[in-house]
């Protein structure tokens, strides 16, 4: 309207901008990749990915989350879906690729709808009504697990774990999981809570994964700095030390000038002294363990060997905070202020060879919430997927405790939530119902792709799945992959928290509408704006 005919340029020059339909076709097209670098990998007979890095490090995994987190993207669409699986990884610990490849799936079925010249507006209306439905939905075909039912609970563990772990350990390691959660779990305001956090996970490689324990109390990776100290301490009391045994060397350059040979013994029996004292100082507390965040000097290992005490330098701070929180005592950060009263308490403290590293155990702690598990198997890459999946277990456990319904796996949940939607969007009407439809189509992604996984006919399977949900009986019905039949997921015990449904679905949706949303891609020229970048970058690599 202005002075038609000639562009108005607002933006600096080289950068790229995208707009309308090819902008939105953009971003679908973006999602669909994200989604296929992970969906194969989906279910128990998902394949593995190896991932290599910039520097040759190699990763085999199942694990969406880590396979996510590897991928170096650019696209801000990428960057969003990306987003959802941390979100449901940092919720549930659980369910990143499910979550993934929904969003993806409803951007797919939304841009469908787009070519029938459906507004994204009314799509991502319908779909936000969608998602609350389902949720209800699951919520209706959940069933309730007490903190009791351990083996309702270990059947929640073993179902995360199938496919990324052998079977013959599945059991085993769910057991630990299930009795570790169970330990850290706490009752507060009539609520259980559970923080895995308190779970400290060692891993160390050698030996079978049936030799992986739970120990009460906390694991070191550390040995003894002193081969004269004890081995073990009984009865021990521990001092939680933030500061170096060792003298400090002055900030500035001094020069020290010594004429003669006593001089120089002087000094050096000064030095001496120092360390002496701190070492009866530790000794007069009544302490027989030093766990010391800091250095050890030579003379002080010597001092404290002498004294009969166990020391551990250079101990991890997340460390030092969970063995003060088991062991009731206090970080001490100056040697000269501390009393007994600061000392943590252990029945034991020792050091055993595990594989070919010793490590130190601080057992039978009297801070309760305390516990920690020490993963073994045969080779690195196995316990680091070991301990992955044993995450993924004590994660779901800890949630299916907290809030006590699991839902059926297996797509059973998928087939049910999608049947109900169908109802729904007839009762809606409208344009919404075709989103509301389209919805439900888009959930079935997850029995779908669970059954090509399998090497099943996705389209035979899902066919199978809807007339096995016909009637009420059939709300648990779904696909067991290991032999491709309909089976109720509750005696084949394929069980996930209810949590872990709602989270995808709910997160899967909303970053469907937020790239729907978008008709406008506008890229500064890439090194343009370089401090923009930089920032950006850094960002990222502190994850
Ligand atoms: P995610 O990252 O989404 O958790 P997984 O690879 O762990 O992906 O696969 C989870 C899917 O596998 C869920 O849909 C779950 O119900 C399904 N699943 C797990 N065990 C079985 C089983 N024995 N039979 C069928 N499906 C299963
Ligand atoms: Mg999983």
């Amino acid at each position: 309207m202005l002075g038609s005919g000639y562009p108005v340029l607002v933006l600096k020059e080289g950068t790229t901008r995208e707009s309308g339909r090819s902008a939105q076709e953009k971003n679908i097209m973006v999602a669909q990749a994200i989604a296929e670098a992970v969906r194969t990998t989906l279910g128990p007979k998902g394949a593995d990915k190896m991932l290599v890095d910039s520097l040759g490090d190699v990763v085999i995994t199942n694990d969406g989350a880590t396979i996510l987190k590897e991928l170096d993207v650019e696209h801000p669409t990428a960057k969003m879906l990306i987003e959802v699986a941390k979100a449901q990884d940092e919720e549930c610990k659980d369910g990143t690729v499910t979550s993934v490849v929904l969003a993806a799936e409803l951007l797919k079925r939304a841009g469908e709808l787009m070519n029938q010249k459906i507004h994204p507006t009314v799509i991502v209306d319908g779909y936000r009504m969608a998602a609350e439905k389902a949720v209800e939905v699951l919520k209706n075909i959940a069933r309730e697990v007490k903190p009791e039912d351990a083996e309702a609970l270990k059947k929640v563990a073993t179902t995360a774990m199938t496919g990324k772990i052998s079977d013959s350990f599945k059991d085993y390691l769910a057991e630990l999981a299930v009795n570790a959660v169970r330990r850290v779990a706490e009752e507060k305001d009539g609520r259980i809570r559970v923080d895995i956090d308190n779970i400290k996970v060692e891993k160390k490689h050698g030996g079978s994964i049936k030799d992986s324990r739970i120990v009460e109390g906390v694991i070191l990776d550390k040995e003894v700095v002193h081969p004269g100290m004890p081995k073990e301490v009984k009865d021990a009391k521990i001092l939680l030390l933030n500061q170096g045994l060792e003298v400090k060397k002055t900030e500035f350059d001094a020069t020290i000038r010594i004429t003669s040979p006593e001089q120089l013994q002087a000094f050096l029996n000064e030095e001496e002294k120092m360390l002496k004292d701190m070492v009866e100082k530790i000794k007069a507390s009544g302490a027989n363990v030093v766990l010391c965040q800091k250095g050890i000097d030579d003379m002080a290992q010597h001092f404290l060997a002498k004294a009969g005490i166990y020391a551990v330098r250079r101990v991890k701070k997340s460390d030092m905070e969970k063995l003060a929180k088991a062991t009731g005592g206090k970080i001490v950060n100056n040697i000269k202020e501390f009393t007994s009263e600061d000392l943590g308490k252990a029945e034991r403290v020792y050091q055993e060879k595990v594989g070919d590293e010793n490590m130190t155990f601080v057992e039978g702690c009297p801070g309760a919430r305390s516990v920690s598990v020490l993963l073994r198997g045969g080779s690195e890459h196995v316990v680091d997927e070991l301990e992955r999946s044993f995450h993924d277990a004590i994660g779901v456990v800890g949630v299916a405790l907290e809030d006590g319904y699991v839902t059926p796996g297996g797509g059973a949940a998928a087939v049910e939530i999608a049947r109900e939607l169908r109802k729904y969007a007839v009762d809606v009407g409208g344009r919404q119902q075709m989103a509301i439809e389209a919805f439900a189509d888009a959930v079935e992604i997850v029995p779908k792709t669970l059954a090509e996984n399998a090497g099943l006919d996705p389209i035979d399977t899902l066919i199978e799945l809807r007339d096995a949900h016909k009637d009420e009986k059939g709300k648990w019905m779904g696909l067991n992959v290991m032999n491709g039949k309909i089976e109720d997921m509750w005696k084949l015990n394929v069980l996930e928290p209810l949590r872990v449904g709602r989270q995808a679905i709910l997160g899967a949706t909303e970053a469907a509408g937020m790239i729907l949303r978008i008709d406008d891609i506008i890229a500064a020229k890439k090194g343009e704006s370089k401090g923009g970048e930089e920032g950006g970058k850094s960002g990222d690599e502190e994850e």
